[in-house]
């Protein structure tokens, strides 16, 4: 069996999120790239029985390679943010109350409030603007691919999150941080009221955090 350590990873972090209530029954999906290929969670297995041989590994192009299970029916939302982005190695897709009543809101974005938020999302999280119906897999993975642009977290309208990251604990990390500031930016009666961080400061944060987190002095 290929990708044995990424397969571990992959059900380690699907039982810590199911944990957590990230994941209700079998939605929500999690993936890894490794070179040429994606190992992604298979469609309706229970994450409490899934074996690292149930995992499916399938190409750039969508082409299932290695598994005896089909693909998580949102594999192209993976699979085209990956194609887009070359800085991203794992994706989570979770079903978390916050970030799915963000997501069922008329806004173009949740504001970048918080510093968490111009470090590890680089600013504001994108929610594309059409409902794609869950059985259009593709539509929904163009539209998640085009809205998150150069971002690391989306909210597919009326559905949930989707997080990225350099590894899969940056992606959970960030999955976390959408849902807290969802939490965050829902909490309030007004929340068009919110005052961004200035934009001059989101991209220095960010640049922070990717080349100078834990290697300064002061
Ligand atoms: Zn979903």
């Amino acid at each position: 069996m290929t990708y044995e350590k990424e397969r571990n990873k992959i059900i380690e972090t699907c039982l810590k999120l199911q944990k957590a209530g990230y994941f209700p029954g079998t939605w929500g999906n999690v993936s890894i790239r490794c070179g040429d290929v994606i190992i992604i969670t298979p469609s309706r297995i229970c994450y409490n029985i899934m074996k690292p041989e149930d995992l499916t590994i399938i190409d750039i192009d969508g082409k299932v390679t290695e598994g005896i299970h089909p693909p998580s029916s949102e594999k192209e939302v993976h699979r085209q943010i990956y194609q887009n982005r070359e800085d991203i190695y794992a994706i989570v897709h979770a079903h978390t109350p916050y970030a799915m009543a963000a997501s069922a809101m008329e806004i173009e974005a949740v504001p970048c409030l918080v510093e968490e938020m111009s470090q590890l999302l680089g600013g504001s999280i994108p929610v594309t603007q059409v409902y794609v119906p869950a059985k259009e897999h593709a539509r929904l993975g163009e539209a998640a691919a085009a809205a998150i642009g150069n971002k690391n977290g989306v909210l597919l309208k009326n559905h949930g999150p989707v997080s990225c990251g350099r590894d899969i604990e940056e992606a959970v990390l960030t999955a976390e941080i959408i849902e807290k500031v969802c939490q965050i930016y829902l909490s309030v009666s007004r929340p068009d009221r919110f005052c961004p961080i200035p934009e001059p400061f989101i991209s220095s944060e960010r640049n922070r955090y990717l080349y100078q987190y834990g290697k300064e002095n002061t």
